[in-house]
């Protein structure tokens, strides 16, 4: 069960990872891309922790909210959209709840895919970030109570598995079958979010 504080706690770790990880995230980006992911996901991340610590909140969706109004406006790229798009669907899905269980966050999640999808236009197998979102998905629909280690897990091997894909969406699609041998990042530092999920529910 998550509520405002954990939700808001989720937030900050994931903020911490991608800080962190800014280089690594814009390097893995480098190889396949623009370079510019570590720093796209760092300036939205600390703009979101920000929002958040100096705001109040009754309810989970108005975090979810400012999450996704703030990934919107400080994200940029390709990236920014799709994760805003992701947070939005995801508050929509829980208006008005003060705390969302297991299956809610699930349903959550599962909007947040198909909002996701609908926009990128990529499914699974396309080296997107699309490719850690739905075994997520799938493992949320799978079970009842959430296992924060196996949620770390199945998250870790969705980002590891893109590595051997051939890009179909994003600018690395225009690599081809050179963007093969690389992980995606945007897949990364979706596997960021998850783990800090997973602390949190801990
Ligand atoms: P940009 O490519 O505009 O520089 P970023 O570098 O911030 O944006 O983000 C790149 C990431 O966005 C990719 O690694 C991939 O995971 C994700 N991405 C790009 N295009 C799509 C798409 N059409 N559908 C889903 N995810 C996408
Ligand atoms: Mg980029
Ligand atoms: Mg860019």
């Amino acid at each position: 069960e998550l509520q405002v504080a954990d939700v808001i706690q989720w937030m900050e770790k994931s903020n911490d990872s991608i800080q962190a990880n800014k280089d690594y995230l814009s390097s893995l980006d480098r190889a396949i891309g623009d370079g510019d992911h570590g720093i796209n996901m760092a300036r939205g991340f600390q703009e979101v922790v920000s929002k958040l610590t100096t705001s109040d909140y009754q309810t989970v969706s108005d975090v979810l909210k400012d999450v996704s109004m703030t990934l919107l406006s400080k994200v940029g790229g390709a990236s920014g959209p799709l994760f805003g798009t992701a947070f939005l669907k995801m508050s929509t899905t829980v208006k008005g709840m003060e705390k969302v269980d297991a299956n809610q966050l699930g349903e959550a999640f599962q909007e947040a895919l198909n909002g996701i999808k609908l926009r990128g236009k990529a499914n699974k197998g396309d080296k997107t970030l699309v490719d850690v979102w739905e075994p997520v998905v799938e493992f949320f629909k799978s079970s009842d109570s959430i296992d924060a280690n196996a949620l770390a897990e199945v998250a870790k091997q969705a980002m590891e598995s893109t590595k051997e894909l051939e890009a179909r969406r994003g600018r690395a699609a225009y690599l081809k079958e050179r963007s093969i041998g690389h992980l995606d990042p945007g897949s990364v530092s979706s596997y960021y979010i998850f783990t800090a999920l997973s602390e949190v529910l801990q």
